[in-house]
C-alpha cells in the first residue's frame, strides 16, 4: 500500500516538476526584450530586438518604396496613402505603415487641390 502511494506520489512530483520547468524556460525567453513582427511586405513573422515593419530580406524594397513615397510627396504634397498607391503600385497598408513606423506623417485636414 505505502509503497504504491510513494510511486503514485513519486510519479505527480515527476509531471509536475516538468510543468516547473517548461515554465521556467517560457519565463526566460520573456525576460529577453524581444519584438515580434510581421513584414508589411511578404507578411512572414519574424522576432527582432527592435519594433519594425520590414523584415530583413525586404529591407531594400522598405527603403526604395520610401525613396519613392518621399520624391511623390515633393512632386504632390497633398495626394492622399490612395493615390500613392495607385501612382507608385504600393499598397495602401504599405504607405499607411510608414506613418506607423513614424518615417510619414498624416494631416487630419481636408485634402485640398493645388491649383
Ligand atoms: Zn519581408
Amino acid at each position: 500500500m505505502v509503497s504504491k502511494n510513494l510511486s503514485t506520489i513519486t510519479k505527480s512530483i515527476l509531471y509536475l516538476n516538468v510543468n516547473d520547468k517548461s515554465n521556467f524556460k517560457s519565463e526566460c525567453v520573456r525576460r529577453r526584450p524581444m519584438y515580434t513582427n510581421v513584414c508589411k511586405h511578404c507578411h512572414n513573422v519574424f522576432q527582432s530586438k527592435f519594433k519594425t515593419y520590414s523584415c530583413k530580406e525586404c529591407k531594400e524594397i522598405d527603403y526604395s518604396q520610401f525613396d519613392d513615397i518621399e520624391a511623390y510627396l515633393k512632386e504632390f504634397p497633398n495626394s492622399n496613402a490612395l493615390q500613392i498607391s495607385e501612382t507608385l503600385g504600393i499598397t495602401a497598408y504599405e504607405v499607411l505603415s510608414f506613418i506607423k513606423e513614424g518615417r510619414l506623417n498624416m494631416s487630419k485636414g481636408v485634402f485640398s487641390k493645388l491649383n
